[in-house]
């Protein structure tokens, strides 16, 4: 570390899972930083209109399904009464008690907390303006661009009443009768999900020949087979080609596989996020730009303007909070003049659905494609006794790995419920460079779900105690 760390400023522009990790390790390294974000805590679109609230609904409805399918185990239980404001409430809560915990955090690090806007002067300068208009200008030693990604929306399907977004959806203003998910990716199949559970009857239209398109095949199969029951309709290969709204509902046409017009009560849009430098200033500056809007960054998250640096969605795919708080601290690293670099094996990407699905490294589709010779193992959670007490046979847990490389784990993938957790041990394996005899000599306790890898990995070797090929 450089010896004049400690009288380095350093500001944050945006406090998401990129932003407030990269001030606060910025802070304990012994720099002075400012963290500047329009909302009055740290927190970000993850937490006040992402994943901690889609999470919180999502756990909810979890219990709503199982409510119902516990009749199956003798168990009846009354049709649930749902209070939305309840609901919402409790929501809100878990927000304000994360959000206020970042405040705290970032008060004890001694960080300058700023409500406003940043904007780039120059390449040293920048100014923030309040909530009131006052605007006051800051110098810096490094800057911090976190300012993530705003949903895209469709030309022909501008926000209102009825076409909603992630952050619309998430307001939970009512149950629409009839939902129809435009995009069949993260966001529209989770808070799909939702509104399923909460009484909606939901249709997802998707443009590709699958539903996640990314996730290998056979995990989306265990997702799709049960969204099946669940929504109205899954239509692939589908694009909307128009959308009427009306004073009953919007009337949508469709093209592609599923050529219709139908009426629904409301829509969601999903069809993916976009970097966000809007009023940047980027222009004042040297940080350049690629096609997509993504900020150009190096191997240490530096952009083409020396001092300036740029984390979380903004700076790339994938877009997703952990990748971003990885990023922020390399980069606050970097500021100090450690060695340090953006080089992670694997990146674990959760869909938090019923099932989960979850995967990490190479999938079976990129080996494909890449024309790369891979072994794919596969346990079928029907196998587990865990599963089996659950009531979720539906799982399954696969494994792909390099034959010509002593079984060098490459990539894992899983469907099941707590298929997110368990993943963890799937990307420590790959960053770890484990072989899949490491996985299967490894001792897992009885009865988990983590044993199906602990299997999976010992089919990679010729052999699982509780599957017979
Ligand atoms: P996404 O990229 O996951 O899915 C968008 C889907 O819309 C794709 O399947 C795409 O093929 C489809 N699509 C695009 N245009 C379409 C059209 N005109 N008609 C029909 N289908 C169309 O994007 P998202 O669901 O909007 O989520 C945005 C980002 O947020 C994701 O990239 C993800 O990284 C992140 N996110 C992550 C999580 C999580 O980690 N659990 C949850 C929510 C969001």
């Amino acid at each position: 570390m450089n010896t004049d760390v400690d009288s380095r400023h350093v500001v944050v522009i945006g406090a998401g899972p990129g932003g407030y990790p990269a001030a606060f390790h910025a802070a304990d390294l012994g720099m002075q930083v400012t963290l500047i974000d329009a909302e009055p805590n740290p927190g970000g679109v993850c937490l006040y209109r992402g994943c901690i609230p889609s999470k919180t609904l999502l756990h909810a409805a979890a219990f709503i399904n199982e409510a119902k399918e516990i009749a199956d185990w003798g168990i009846s239980v009354s049709d649930p009464q749902i209070d939305l404001d309840k609901l919402r409430a409790r929501k809100d809560a878990v927000i304000a008690k994360l959000t206020g915990g970042l405040g705290q955090l970032s008060k004890q690090r001694k960080i300058t907390y700023l409500q406003g806007r940043a904007t780039f002067k120059d390449g040293k300068t920048l100014t923030v303006t309040g909530g009131d208009g006052a605007a006051q200008e800051l110098t810096f030693d490094a800057a911090i661009i976190a300012t993530g990604s705003q949903p895209i929306h469709l030309p022909f399907a501008p926000p209102s009443e009825r076409i909603l977004d992630s952050t619309t959806a998430l307001d939970l203003a009512d149950v629409p009768d009839s939902l129809l998910l435009v995009g069949g990716g993260y966001i529209g199949l989770e808070l799909g999900q939702v509104y399923a559970s909460l009484g909606s009857r939901v249709t997802v239209v998707e443009m590709m020949p699958e539903l996640l398109p990314g996730a290998d095949a056979p995990l989306v199969r265990v997702l799709s087979a049960k969204l099946k029951k669940q929504f109205e309709a899954i239509h692939l290969e589908t694009r909307v080609a128009a959308v009427k709204a009306g004073a009953d509902g919007v009337e949508v046409t469709f093209e592609g596989k599923h050529e219709a017009t139908e009426t629904f009560d409301k829509l969601l849009i999903a069809v993916g996020r976009r970097p966000d430098t809007n009023g940047l200033g980027l222009e004042n500056t040297g940080v350049s730009v690629d096609e997509k809007g993504f900020v150009t960054v190096d191997a240490q998250r530096r952009t083409t303007e020396s001092a300036i640096y740029a984390v979380g969605d903004v700076a790339g795919q994938p877009m997703l909070a952990h990748k971003a708080t990885y990023e922020g601290k390399v980069a606050a690293e970097a500021i100090a003049g450690m060695k340090t670099v953006y080089d992670p094996k694997a990146i674990p990407c959760v869909v938090f659905t019923d099932p989960e699905i979850a995967w990490c490294g190479l999938t079976e589709a990129e080996a494909k494609e890449a024309g790369r010779e891979v072994k794919v193992t596969s346990f079928p959670w029907a196998a587990s006794g865990r599963a089996t007490t659950l009531g979720r046979s539906d799982g399954v847990t696969r494994l792909i790995v390099d034959p010509s490389d002593s079984n060098r784990v490459l990539g894992v993938g899983m469907a099941g419920p707590g298929a997110g957790e368990l993943i963890a041990e799937g990307t420590l394996a790959i960053e770890m460079g484990a072989v899949a005899d490491d996985l299967a000599w490894t001792i897992h306790p009885h009865p988990t779900l983590s044993e199906t890898i602990m299997e999976a990995a010992e089919s990679a070797g010729g052999h699982s105690v509780h599957y017979a090929r």
